[in-house]
C-alpha cells in the first residue's frame, strides 16, 4: 500500500511561532494560557506537564487568571478583553497570529465605516469570539442557510481564517442574492496556509479514495479537511495520533492519502505515516462487521463529520 502525503499539511507559521514563544517561557507556573495554545491534545499535555496554568475556551472566559502573566493564543482575543486583562494588572504574552490580527483589523475597519459585519465562521469558536466581541452589529454565518435579508444598508463580509474558500464564496453569493438593496463589501480574510492545505487535499483526492486526516477534534481547519474529503466521497479517518489507527481500515487498499491540520506537529504526522506504512499489506476479507460501522472516527460520505 502506498501512503501519499498532501503537498501542504501540518503546522503553519502562526502555530509554530506561538509554540516558540511558549518554549521560551522560563517560569510556566507564572503564566496562564488563555484558552488552548493550539487545538492539539499533545501540545496541551506538554504545556500542562511544564506547569502552565490553563483557562478553558468556554466557561472561565470572563474570569481573571490568578497568574501575573497571561499568554494569548494564536487564535487571538478582542481588544475589549485584552484591556480587561491589562486593567487587572496582567502582562500579556501575545502570540496572536498576524493573519488573525488582519481579520480583526478588517472587522474593526468595517465597524468604523458603519457596516453591519457578517462573519463567515463557526459560531462559538474562540477566534470568532475574539473578532465579534469588538463589534456592535454583526451576525456569524456558518453556512448559506443562515443568511437572511438584513435591514442594514451596508453589509461587510469577512471570514474566520480557516474557512474553506468555496464555502465563503457560496455564503457571499447568498448574502448578495438576499440583499439586493444593500451595499456589500467582501474582504477575504482566509489565511494562506489554510488555502494551501485545502488545495493540497483537492490534489490528494484526485489520487486516492481513502484519506487519513490528523489533527485535534476541536481544530476547525482539521474538521474542514475532513468535511472536504467527505464531500468528495472519500472514506475519511480523523485521528489525533497513531494510537487511534486500526489495520483493518487499510485492508485491500492500494493507496491512502495523508493530510493534517495546521495545529498538528510534524512528529505526530511522522508517527502516523510510519504506523500506516507498517500496516500496509495486511490482507483480510471484509466482513459484515465492517469498520464502516465499527469505528467511530470513520466518516462516511454524507454523514456527520465529528461529534466533537
Ligand atoms: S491557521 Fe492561519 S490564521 Fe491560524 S495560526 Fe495558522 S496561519 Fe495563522
Amino acid at each position: 500500500m502506498r501512503v501519499i502525503r498532501a503537498s501542504a499539511m501540518g503546522v503553519c507559521f502562526g502555530v509554530r511561532d506561538a509554540l516558540k514563544v511558549a518554549d521560551t517561557v522560563a517560569q510556566p507556573v507564572q503564566v496562564t494560557v488563555y484558552g488552548e495554545l493550539v487545538h492539539n491534545p499533545l501540545v496541551q499535555q506538554r504545556m500542562q506537564r511544564r506547569g502552565f496554568q490553563q483557562f478553558g475556551e468556554g466557561e472561565h472566559r470572563d474570569a481573571i487568571p490568578d497568574t501575573p502573566h497571561v499568554l494569548i493564543t494564536a487564535h487571538g482575543i478582542s481588544q475589549r478583553r485584552a484591556a480587561t486583562l491589562r486593567d487587572a494588572g496582567k502582562t500579556l504574552l501575545d502570540t496572536t497570529c498576524p493573519l488573525v490580527k488582519k481579520a480583526h483589523a478588517a472587522a474593526i475597519g468595517l465597524r468604523d465605516q458603519g457596516y453591519h459585519v457578517l462573519l463567515i465562521g463557526r459560531p462559538g469558536h474562540v477566534e470568532v469570539q475574539g473578532i465579534t466581541e469588538d463589534l456592535y452589529s454583526y451576525d456569524v454565518l456558518p453556512d448559506s442557510a443562515a443568511v437572511k435579508t438584513y435591514h442594514h444598508h451596508k453589509l461587510g463580509i469577512i471570514c474566520q481564517t480557516t474557512t474553506p474558500s468555496a464555502r465563503a464564496l457560496e455564503i457571499r453569493a447568498a448574502v448578495e442574492r438576499k440583499n439586493p438593496h444593500a451595499e456589500i463589501k467582501y474582504i477575504d480574510t482566509i489565511c494562506q496556509p489554510t488555502k494551501d492545505r485545502q488545495l493540497a487535499v483537492e490534489d490528494l483526492l484526485n489520487q486516492v479514495n481513502t484519506v487519513v486526516v490528523v489533527g485535534g477534534k476541536n481544530s476547525n481547519n482539521t474538521r474542514q479537511l475532513v468535511h472536504r474529503c467527505q464531500d468528495r466521497g472519500a472514506v475519511v479517518y480523523h485521528v489525533q495520533s497513531a494510537a487511534e489507527l486500526d489495520p483493518q481500515w487499510f485492508e485491500s487498499i492500494e493507496a491512502v492519502g495523508l493530510t493534517a491540520g495546521t495545529s498538528t506537529l510534524p512528529e505526530t504526522i511522522e508517527d502516523v505515516y510510519t504506523a500506516i506504512s507498517s500496516m500496509g499489506g495486511v490482507s483480510r476479507f471484509a466482513t459484515d462487521n465492517s469498520p464502516c460501522n465499527k469505528y467511530p472516527r470513520k466518516i462516511k460520505t454524507g454523514g456527520q463529520a465529528d461529534a466533537a
